[in-house]
């Protein structure tokens, strides 16, 4: 990758940097629901039981992110800042040491994923201890978002959205658009949750493996750029008298036979880390029972026979198939317009999946790093036949 910028550019790109998202809310809820299947039985009937809720929570803090300044910063670590030939070096993995190398600040500015995510843990640790069940259900959802965004190459580097190697629109290319067209072909069956003895080693692990694999995300584009047309390369529309630009589905196509791979093996691995640091943060706290903290107190009948078929299909690697995976069935909702009352009606906000209204505008590279979703209106038809615009802000959180 290109590495000269100038200074000032790069703090314009740094603040740009806060409304950055990861996996598309698509990949978020894949990975939380994931999660629940990989967790040994005694803790399985607890999440399965509040699986939709988890899933639905967590992509909370991609939603705060407007509303809330100190969000933004906890979403990345841009480790090239830091050092372009041994950043894992150069940074202290303890949160205190690195504070006294390059101040609180400095860690503010260039994004504290890895030490935002053992923060969670230890609070999901005290929420096991308390049997404070909202809190367990809403840590574990915010865990599993942080630890999803520790797995996306884009998040560890200052050219994020590739806007430094005229590469702008490749986060939401990577992270949204290629799961949500291929998810057919990707396979989810991951590892079981193990407990982790360093839990914050074992994240900067996947941070660090992440980081190795922002090469090749940027060089397999540019190979592509080489080959492939500007005007067959980005698709263009235009709303509210602005043009946007995104990568287009041939380019995807082309992206997904070159990198695909990866990121199929980042988002199945992202599970794994995840069931294991809720399995850790509920053995840190002495093993509750949760099953005494469900009410009833037993999975039913049906919820056992439920999991089942779906444990069965995800070791089949069948879940996308077997229409099984809650990002998409939500997103399936979406496309029968005239289901759609009133999004307030929705258990969960309907709009953000792109799959979820193919005729929408594209994300506006203006603004790359936001989620495309933040970008999204869905038209919907009320009852009366008048459309009604949905946009994000609209949802209920
Ligand atoms: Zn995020």
């Amino acid at each position: 990758m290109k590495k000269k910028v100038l200074p000032l550019l790069l703090a314009a790109l740094i603040l740009a940097h806060g409304t950055a998202g990861a996996w598309g809310f698509f990949g978020h809820r894949i990975i939380t629901q994931v999660a629940v299947y990989e967790l040994p039985a005694s803790m399985q009937a607890f999440y399965y039981r509040n699986m939709a809720e988890l899933v639905r929570l967590s992509t909370a803090p991609d939603e705060r992110r407007n509303d809330d300044p100190t969000e933004a910063p906890k979403h990345f670590i841009d480790m090239d800042h830091y050092s372009e030939t041994d950043p894992f070096g150069k940074v202290p993995q303890q949160y205190d040491k690195a504070v006294q190398k390059f101040t609180a600040d400095t860690l503010k500015k260039y994004g504290t994923v890895p030490w935002v995510i053992l923060e969670v843990k230890n609070n999901l640790t005290e929420a096991f201890r308390q049997r404070d069940t909202i809190n367990i259900v809403k840590l574990s959802a915010e865990l599993s978002h942080y630890v999803g965004d520790a797995f996306v190459p884009l998040h560890t580097t200052i050219n994020y959205d590739g806007q430094l190697t005229d590469q702008k629109g490749l986060h939401s290319l990577w992270e949204s658009q290629l799961p949500e067209r291929f998810i057919n072909d990707y396979k989810l069956d991951g590892e079981p949750a193990k407990y982790l003895k360093d839990p914050l080693a074992a994240v900067w692990g996947e941070v660090q493996r992440s980081y190795g694999f922002l090469g090749e995300t940027f060089d397999r584009a540019s190979k592509i750029e080489k080959v492939m047309k500007p005007d067959v390369r980005y698709t263009f529309s235009h709303k509210y008298g602005k043009t946007t630009r995104r990568y287009s589905d041939a380019f995807a196509d082309a992206y997904e036979k070159s990198v695909g791979g990866m990121v199929d093996y980042r988002l199945k691995g992202a599970p794994t880390m995840v069931s294991s640091l809720w399995l850790t943060a509920w053995q840190d706290a002495g093993k509750p029972d949760l099953n005494a903290m469900m009410h009833p107190s037993k999975p039913t009948k049906e919820e056992k026979e439920k999991l089942n078929t779906e444990l069965a299909s995800w070791k089949k690697n069948t879940l996308p198939q077997d229409q099984l995976l809650l990002a998409q069935q939500k997103a399936k909702k979406v496309e029968v317009a005239d289901e759609i009352k009133s999004a307030k009606d929705m258990e969960m906000p309907p709009a953000e999946s792109t799959e979820a209204a193919p005729a929408a505008p594209a994300p506006d590279p203006a603004a790359p790093a936001e989620p495309a979703i933040d970008k999204l209106k869905v038209k919907t038809k009320g009852k009366n036949g008048t459309e009604k615009v949905k946009q994000k802000g609209d949802a209920p959180q």
